[in-house]
């Protein structure tokens, strides 16, 4: 247990957002499994996979706490809004099926494991694809912390970090015509100016344990295994 496997493992970072589709809340069952077909794609291609999933598309801490709620609880209502959105993926990746186990960073016996780190690596050996829930099991963090902390933990080769957009641009696409998607920035670029990709926490983690990071558009069927292909659009941070 523990040592560098001889398969390639990655870890696959999936924002709650990611499974509203088209929505504007909660979950878009049509999406869940689409992203489970991209997820049994790469699983196939003879990649061990693992996943972080996020709960903005449910509930975020710090939007409840600028409406006033206390900022740790609204951030433990965050955590389990993940496990919901853990479960769905689970069974999504059981219909195509895929050995899935849920590990929860929150005791939660009867509908998950607990996270154990040695039993987390014993799964993906094994083929299985682990979804991490709850974060990192502390309020005041993210799931982009938890992403990068628990890549580093499966000692993955890469961190994906699924988004809305296709990569790291210059400035807001949506509002900037001339803005530009940038091929590679480096973890200080990414810090130093403060770009909208991951919290500081993550990146700082993923700089430290030498963990690249390619952020890309899991809204497009089948970019996961693109991108594991090596095909953009993407942007790597290294
Ligand atoms: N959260 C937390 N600690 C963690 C991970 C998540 O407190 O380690 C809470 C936090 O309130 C966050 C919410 O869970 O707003 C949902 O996670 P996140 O916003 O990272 O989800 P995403 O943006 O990926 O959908």
């Amino acid at each position: 247990t523990g040592e560098k496997p001889d398969r390639k493992r990655v870890l696959l970072k999936v924002s709650g957002e990611a499974l509203m589709g088209g929505g504007a809340f909660g979950v878009d069952q049509k999406t869940v499994e689409r992203i489970a077909s991209d997820v049994a794609a790469v699983v196939h291609s003879g990649v061990e996979v693992c996943l972080v999933v996020g709960g903005g598309n449910i509930f975020r801490g710090v939007a409840a706490a600028a409406k006033g709620m206390d900022r740790a609880q609204g951030d433990y209502a965050g955590m389990l809004a993940t496990v919901i959105n853990a479960l769905l993926l689970q069974n999504a990746l059981e219909r195509e099926e895929l050995p899935t186990r849920v590990m929860s960073a929150i005791d939660m016996s009867s509908i998950a494991e607990p996270y154990i780190r040695r039993r987390a690596v014993r799964h993906m050996e094994k083929g299985r694809v682990v979804i991490f829930a709850a974060g990192t099991g502390n309020p005041f963090f993210t799931t982009d912390t938890a992403a990068a902390l628990r890549a580093a933990e499966m000692e993955c080769d890469v961190l994906l970090k699924g988004t809305q957009v296709d990569g790291v641009y210059s400035a807001d696409p949506k509002k900037d015509p001339s803005a530009k998607r940038y091929d590679q920035l480096s973890y200080m670029d990414v810090l130093a100016h403060d770009l909208n990709v991951m919290d500081a926490a993550a990146i700082s983690l993923s700089r430290e344990n030498k963990l690249p990071i390619i952020v890309f558009n899991i809204g497009e069927a089948g970019s996961f295994a693109r991108v594991m292909r090596g095909e953009g659009p993407f942007t790597k941070i290294i």
